[in-house]
């Protein structure tokens, strides 16, 4: 059978299956195990496949058919231009992410040798993307999670980069003081709408998704215990769920932030939010 062939019948049995993109996700499975990119495989679609490839081919349908995320199968992400491995113990990166990190960036810009703490890191995207581009950064990289951890090992011995790793809940184990900033996509769906997620989102670690009964829970715990390790001054930059901006901001208003902004993604939708941490005396020393 050729590509050509092959693909146009597993496009009709994604497609009768109800899954999103059949298309492209047929054709990013066959390039994966034929080892070439998809346009390599776009110019050749008459070359007859072997047996062996049909039958891996076959496999690799069957579990997309079942609705594992299509990451999953291929076992890696781009994120930030970089390749992250993944699989079922962490949540797949998500391109809104990508722009937490370009914003982190540009507050960094300003600072020789930040110290950054990336917590809830699940596959490191965040924190090791930030230390693939900043090399004179101290970065470290937060988990409960032991699974999500061992991939975030992966994935920096893969990138070469060297980095902090803590195994702990939330900012258990963490420095007094410590942090330039804290950089944070934190679990924030409300627990009741994990139920009626998207199929492919439910094969993602409920840990990685869960936010509580509000959606709101971490952020909460993070508004309070912050200003423990953060130095003063520091930037605190969090990934928002939809409509979870104005909660956040009064959290983190409460527990003293200042320079509260939000940003939004692509969509319009308030994605992002930045505080920074003044301590009260600080404050009183300068007026
Ligand atoms: N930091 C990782 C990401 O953004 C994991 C986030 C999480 O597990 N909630 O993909």
């Amino acid at each position: 059978m050729t590509p050509r062939d092959l693909l146009r019948r597993t496009s009709v049995a994604f497609r009768d299956a109800g899954i999103p993109d059949p298309e492209t996700d047929s054709a990013l499975l066959l390039s994966s195990l034929c080892g070439r990119s998809s346009l390599e495989l776009r110019l050749d679609m008459e070359t007859v496949l072997s047996d062996r490839i049909l039958r891996d081919y076959a496999k690799l349908v069957q579990r997309r058919l079942s609705r594992e995320p299509l990451q999953y199968i291929l076992g890696e992400v781009s994120f930030c231009g970089l390749f992250f491995q993944v699989d079922s113990r962490v949540l797949i990166p998500r391109p809104e992410t990508e722009l937490l990190c370009e914003l982190a960036l540009e507050l960094l810009k300003p600072l020789t040798s930040p110290r950054i703490l990336d917590l809830c890191c699940g596959s490191g995207c965040i924190g090791l993307s930030l230390a693939h581009a900043l090399p004179n950064a101290e970065i470290t990289l937060s988990d409960c999670s032991a699974d999500a951890l061992a991939v975030t090992r992966e994935n920096s011995a893969r990138l070469g980069l060297h980095v902090i790793l803590n195994q702990g809940d939330l900012l258990d184990g963490l420095p007094d003081d410590a942090f330039d900033m804290i950089i944070s996509n934190p679990p924030y769906i409300p627990s009741a709408d994990c139920a009626a997620l998207q199929e492919e989102v439910l094969r993602e670690p409920r840990l990685a998704l869960d936010g509580g009964s509000d959606g709101l829970s971490f952020y909460r715990r993070i508004a309070v215990g912050a200003s423990r390790v953060l130095k003063p001054g520091a930037f605190l930059l969090m990934e928002l769920g939809i409509g979870e901006a104005d909660a956040v901001s009064g959290f983190l208003s409460a527990a003293g932030f200042s320079s509260i902004a939000v940003r939004e993604d692509l969509n319009h939708i308030a994605r992002m939010i930045l505080a920074v941490y003044q301590p009260l005396e600080a404050l009183c020393l300068k007026s």
